[in-house]
């Protein structure tokens, strides 16, 4: 029995990520590449998608306009300029749309709230289906050990990456807020060195480092008296991220509007 394929068009098809979804694009049998985006007058327009990722040729060169009817499914990890700017035309269009850029401001999240009242839109600050549940798990041990345990996280990542700390560390941090009935803007402790006090109980705190190739590495602390607990998970293949973010594109391409995290395309 043939599988119906599905055409994806990936957004920041020259970057890290890019890459890597063209990749696993190329390797699956479900999907194809509808067209791939780039930065307008950047070096990766007019390539071929195949060979940018280190491919043979496919045939299919890097535009430098999106245009959401040429596939199934929008899957974007660029910039959060580029990212806000590609909900409209995904909506006008009514093909969904993957959002794997972090960094994106209150204003962007409210843009894809209001896209998902339209289309459907899945974003996530980490694709991986082990972050996920490591996300589940810290809400599960933040509710379980109560208010005198305190929370910390550290984060590390490549030299190149721009928002710091990740989407990731403070997705973790709103998870173990959530679970605790605090908000997580109110209490999150993103730079210590700027308030020069110590700690008070409800603060989360959250730190990145910066360096070397690292693909992502987030650990997230329980500090007690006397004893501590670390839930730890680290990425060594941006393809994790890319499947997850392709399972929720075959997932998306069913499901009806609404704004969804990954959560929802687990069924957890
Ligand atoms: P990168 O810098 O290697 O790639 C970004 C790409 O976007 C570049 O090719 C750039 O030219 C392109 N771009 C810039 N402006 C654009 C525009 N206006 N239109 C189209 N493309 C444009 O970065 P990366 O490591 O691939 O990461 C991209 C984003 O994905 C970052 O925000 C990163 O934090 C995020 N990320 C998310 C996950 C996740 O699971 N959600 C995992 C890894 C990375």
């Amino acid at each position: 029995m043939s599988t119906r394929m599905i055409p994806i068009i990936v957004v920041g098809a020259r970057g890290r990520m890019g890459t890597a979804l063209i990749r696993e694009v190329m390797d699956s049998d479900d999907l194809t590449l509808g067209s791939c985006v780039d930065r307008s007058g950047g070096p990766g327009i007019g390539q071929d998608a195949g060979r940018l990722a280190g491919r043979p040729d496919l045939g299919v060169l890097v535009d430098d306009e999106l245009h959401p009817r040429r596939g199934n499914v929008v899957v974007d990890f660029s910039l959060p300029k580029a990212t806000a700017n590609n909900v409209d035309a995904c909506v006008e269009a009514g093909v969904p749309l993957i959002i794997g850029t972090t960094g994106l401001s209150e204003e962007d999240e409210q843009l894809l709230a209001a896209a998902g009242e339209h289309i459907p839109v899945v974003y996530a600050a980490n694709f991986s289906v082990g972050v996920t549940l490591l996300l589940q798990l810290a809400g599960t041990a933040a509710a379980a050990l109560g208010p005198d345990w305190e929370a910390e996280i550290f984060e590390l990542h490549h030299r190149h990456k721009r928002d710091s700390p990740s989407g990731t560390a403070l997705r973790i941090g709103q998870a173990v807020a959530e679970a605790t009935d605090r908000v997580f803007s109110e209490v999150a402790v993103t730079d210590r060195a700027s308030l020069g006090k110590v700690r008070t109980r409800p603060e989360i705190g959250a730190v990145g480092l910066r360096g070397g190739t690292s693909v992502g590495e987030h650990t997230l602390m329980f500090l007690g008296e006397g004893e501590r607990i670390e839930l730890i998970h680290r990425a060594s293949d941006r393809g994790i991220f890319a499947r997850g973010a392709l399972r929720a594109a075959r997932w998306a391409a069913e499901a009806e509007p609404g704004l969804y995290d990954m959560f929802d395309v687990l069924g957890l």
